[in-house]
Parts: structure tokens; C-alpha cells; sequence
């Protein structure tokens, strides 16, 4: 085993002691100029990106199909965004630091920060990182679905000029299913597949779906909503 692919064995060990249930590696070189233009050089000039994920405990998603239930819409938000994320956040950074102590450049990208309010859209794409290390495909839903837990998955990605081996992305399976399309109360989501040359805008109308959790959290206190994670088969099959 050389260095780098030993480095990569540590990386992939300490990610999954962490909780991470997926570990891959992106080669970004293909992606830089779409990641320089979300989130400017500091980012794009990265030409690996480690993509780790954390599956969503499966009854969690499963009761958000109760959308009038408030007591299980908050559980579900603190699930992810209390629980989940921040756990994300800790092991991005404790690789970014793994990295640094063998000479490397790293700069973990949070798991879930919109910096961009008017666009709703954070520094950078988790899930192009998660498909081009081949950890699953962007599916119509615009998320990033995974063999093994469907979209019941949350990621964080540390950029790094470590040259890891890198993986090869996976074709997208969605085929004839349009589930998420059918359930998404405001219609945010066109079906029409991922491209790196288009804008996300294209697939999925950020602002539809804001309005719709932010009318829902006027009607419940709550401003989940998650029926595109929920829906998903290739979720469902966790059971
Ligand atoms: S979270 Fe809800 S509103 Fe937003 S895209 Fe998914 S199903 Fe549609
Ligand atoms: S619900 Fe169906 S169409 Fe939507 S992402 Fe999942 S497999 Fe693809």
C-alpha cells in the first residue's frame, strides 16, 4: 500500500469510528469551474473532495408522512439539524485536522449553511461531491440518492489538495419513477435530470419549496417538510 492510499485508509477508518456510513473521494478537477463560480477560488481550486455520510435513523423520516403533526415535524428537524449535522460537522473537521498533520491543505464545508439568502444556496454542492466520489446519483428529487439509504442521508465534504484515489460516479437510477415530482405540495421540482451545465434553478424552484415550509410553520410551527426524502423507494427499501 503506498502512502497516499494508506492516508486514504486512515481518512475512510477515522470518518466511519465517527458515525460516517458512507466515505468516498471526489475528483472536483471536472467540476472546479461550476464550484468557482458557487463558491469562488478558495473553493474551487481544491482538487479532491472527501464526501462522507451519515444515514438519517429510517422511523425518523418515516413519521414525517404525519405533516399536520407538529410534535412529529419539530423531532424530525432536531433529528437533522441538531443531531445529524453538527456530528457531520465534528468528524469533517477532525479529518480536515488529519489532514493538516500530514502536510495536506483541507477545508471541511459545513454540512448545511445557506450563505446565500437570496438564491438559498451555501458554498458549496455536498452532493455533486457525493456523486462524483460515487457514493450515488442526483436524483429528480435534487437529491443525492444512495444504493444504500435511498436520500435518508445527510453529507458534509472536506476540499483538499491530497491527491486520494478517487472514485467514479454512478449513473442515475431513478428511471421511470416520478414519486417525488407527484408529492411535492408546492411543484418545486421540473424532473428534469441533473446537468452540470444547467442552473440548479432549472430542476428545482428553491423558492417554491421556501414559501411552502415557511406557510407550513405559520399553519404548524414547523418549518419541515422532507416528503421528497420520504417518498423515495430507493429509502423506503432500508427497511
Ligand atoms: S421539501 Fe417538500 S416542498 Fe421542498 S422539494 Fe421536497 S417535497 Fe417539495
Ligand atoms: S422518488 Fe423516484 S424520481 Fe424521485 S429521486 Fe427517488 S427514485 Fe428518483
Amino acid at each position: 500500500m503506498n502512502q497516499i492510499t494508506g492516508l486514504a485508509k486512515k481518512l475512510e477508518t477515522l470518518a466511519k469510528a465517527q458515525g460516517a456510513g458512507l466515505f468516498g473521494v471526489a475528483d472536483l478537477t471536472p467540476a472546479a469551474e461550476l464550484i468557482t463560480q458557487q463558491g469562488g477560488e478558495a473553493l474551487g481550486c481544491f482538487p479532491r473532495g472527501i464526501s462522507i455520510g451519515m444515514p438519517l435513523s429510517g422511523q425518523m423520516v418515516d413519521i414525517i408522512a404525519h405533516q399536520d403533526n407538529p410534535h412529529y415535524m419539530k423531532s424530525y428537524h432536531h433529528h437533522v439539524y441538531q443531531v445529524i449535522n453538527p456530528r457531520l460537522d465534528f468528524a469533517a473537521l477532525n479529518l480536515a485536522a488529519a489532514l493538516e498533520a500530514e502536510g495536506f491543505r483541507a477545508l471541511p464545508a459545513a454540512a448545511s449553511l445557506t450563505t446565500d439568502g437570496k438564491l438559498l444556496k451555501g458554498l458549496f454542492t455536498h452532493k455533486l461531491a457525493a456523486n462524483l466520489a460515487g457514493l450515488g446519483w442526483i436524483g429528480k428529487s435534487c437529491l443525492l440518492i444512495t444504493p444504500e439509504y435511498g436520500p435518508r442521508v445527510r453529507f458534509a465534504t472536506i476540499l483538499t489538495n491530497a491527491l486520494l484515489p478517487a472514485g467514479t460516479p454512478l449513473e442515475n437510477r431513478c428511471g421511470d419513477c416520478k414519486a417525488c415530482i407527484k408529492i411535492c405540495p408546492p411543484g418545486a421540482l421540473t424532473g428534469r435530470p441533473f446537468n452540470t451545465d444547467e442552473p440548479r434553478e432549472k430542476r428545482f424552484d428553491a423558492h417554491k419549496c421556501d414559501r411552502h415550509r415557511t406557510e407550513k410553520e405559520k399553519a404548524t410551527g414547523s418549518l419541515t417538510c422532507g416528503l421528497c426524502v420520504y417518498i423515495c423507494p430507493h429509502g423506503k427499501q432500508m427497511k
